[in-house]
């Protein structure tokens, strides 16, 4: 089963409460946090709530509500963190990872969104 979901994957147990993290905003369908690691001077992760495993696990299967509340954080996060091409500021990077391939460490949804700095090169 390609989406089988792992209910002990980290950003599951951040989640149900288990383990903390630093929260930057957040709605009824998604959370945002700080990066752990953070690889830019803003470094937030944006999951949805839903057990979704990847990018495109949650773009088939999720709902519509689901899908709008996911995508009106990540614009509150960009405001928030003065990212936004739209407040004049100087804009950002927003990637997901997705399986092997993708590199992806973490089986739960993320996207990441990053700035602060010139970002190098995307594909290494
Ligand atoms: P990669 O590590 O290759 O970027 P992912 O796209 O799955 O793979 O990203 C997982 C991200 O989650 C990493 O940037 C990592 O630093 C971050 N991370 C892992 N554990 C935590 C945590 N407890 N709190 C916040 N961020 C975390």
């Amino acid at each position: 089963m390609a989406f089988a979901y792992d209910d002990t994957n980290i950003f599951a147990r951040i989640l149900r409460g288990e383990i903390p993290c630093n929260t930057v905003a957040e709605n009824d369908h998604a959370l945002a946090f700080r990066d752990i690691h953070p690889k830019a001077p803003s470094h937030v992760l944006v999951i949805p709530r839903g057990k979704y495993v990847s990018f495109d696990d949650f773009a088939a299967n999720a709902s519509d509500a689901e899908i709008a509340g996911f995508m009106r954080l990540c614009a509150e996060v960009i405001k928030a963190e003065g990212l936004g091409l739209e407040d004049g500021h100087a804009g950002f990077r927003a990637i997901t990872n997705a399986g092997p391939h993708g590199v992806q460490e973490v089986p739960h949804y993320h996207l990441h969104i990053m700035g602060g700095r010139v970002m190098g090169p995307m594909v290494s």
